[in-house]
């Protein structure tokens, strides 16, 4: 088994700091994939891996599609992994579309790709323009799992908060579970500190 929390650290990508998320909650800790991907070694190394597990698991696809922007490394070298396509899904003016003459066929099997799942809102838009259009959603896939919602042989109890419908497997190389808290709870801002947003100070 690939040791991911060790790739994360020695890519620079598993930072310790004093993080403001995305959702307005804060975290001592981030993962940042992008630092992981840009080595096409590492991202295809990640991504047969992922492959191998969902080909365990006895899932078959034609497409993998990602939403943007996170997810569409992970879910181009998925699909080069799986021998698929892959297409992905982006927002315009916050809905979440899909453009660029893309076309999906009746039936046909998705899997939805992103780099890490959270609470999975991001991947579930994703999945609802793909079953609107006509496509079958068989799976979700990540490299990584936050530990909300509840990855394929894992016994672990997915949070209240997780997106994901519980009748569709979620595959992932590793649960990365950090404490979040609220910004008038967060113990490093009662220390005085202040919540970065990543990747605004070269992060
Ligand atoms: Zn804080």
């Amino acid at each position: 088994m690939m040791d991911i929390e060790k790739i994360y650290k020695d890519a620079n990508a598993y930072l310790e700091g004093h993080f403001l998320l995305s959702s307005g909650k804060h975290s001592r800790f981030y993962l940042q994939s992008a630092k992981v991907l840009e080595n096409p070694k590492t991202a295809a190394k990640l991504a047969d891996e992922l492959a191998k597990l969902i080909n365990q698991g006895g899932i078959k696809v034609q497409s993998v599609c990602a939403p943007a922007l996170g997810g569409i490394l992970a879910g181009y070298e998925l699909a080069r992994a799986l021998g698929s396509r892959s297409i992905f899904t982006e927002r315009v003016d916050g809905k979440m579309t899909l453009r660029r003459g893309f076309n999906i066929t009746r039936g046909e099997k998705f899997i939805i790709c992103e780099d890490i799942i959270t609470t999975g809102g991001s991947a579930l838009e994703s999945a609802r323009i793909i079953t609107e259009l006509g496509g079958e959603v068989v799976a979700f896939a990540a490299l990584a799992n936050r530990g909300f919602c509840t990855r394929h042989n894992s016994n672990k109890i997915a949070k209240p908060t997780c997106k994901l419908p519980n009748d569709v497997p979620f595959f992932a190389l590793e649960d990365f579970e950090f404490d979040i808290f609220e910004p008038d709870e967060c113990p490093m801002c009662k220390s005085g500190s202040k919540a970065i947003k990543p990747g605004s100070r070269g992060n």
